[in-house]
């Protein structure tokens, strides 16, 4: 009998697949309007200010929200990333972003929208992306 113990959350999820154009996911809804929470840009070394798309609703019965970013090094390529407790764990509200901006800079590390996509970035590179942010 034990007090739960709040690391024995199921690790985040897989990458997702290969995505459609934005727009053009099924069942998904665009906020109109963005809360105030989340900036609507990111400024990156390597790729310079890229816009920040907020999303949130429901999707099968589950709430989802979340941020997605564009990747300017290969054609059509983005990821997202959910905003929740396992991925505000570290670093607050703001790691969603670090990790957008993460994935963002590892993407000279990719030939291939696809590969870039499936990037997971670290901890670590969160981390360090986290602290050039304002
Ligand atoms: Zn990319």
């Amino acid at each position: 009998m034990g007090v739960p113990v709040p690391d024995a959350e199921p690790a985040a999820p897989a990458a997702p697949a290969p995505l459609p154009p934005p727009g053009a996911v099924a069942g998904f809804v665009q906020s109109e309007e963005p809360d105030d929470s989340y900036p609507t840009e990111l400024e990156t070394p390597s790729q310079g200010m890229r816009r920040i798309h907020e999303q949130g609703g429901w999707n099968r019965g589950r709430q989802y929200h979340r941020l997605l970013i564009h990747c300017t090094a290969h054609d059509g390529c983005r990821t997202q990333r959910e905003i929740s407790v396992q991925t505000c764990r570290a670093l607050g509200d703001l790691e969603p972003m670090a990790f957008l901006g993460a994935w963002i800079e590892a993407a000279g590390g990719f030939t291939t929208a696809g590969a870039h996509a499936r990037h997971r970035p670290g901890i670590a590179a969160v981390r360090a992306f986290f602290d050039t942010m304002d």
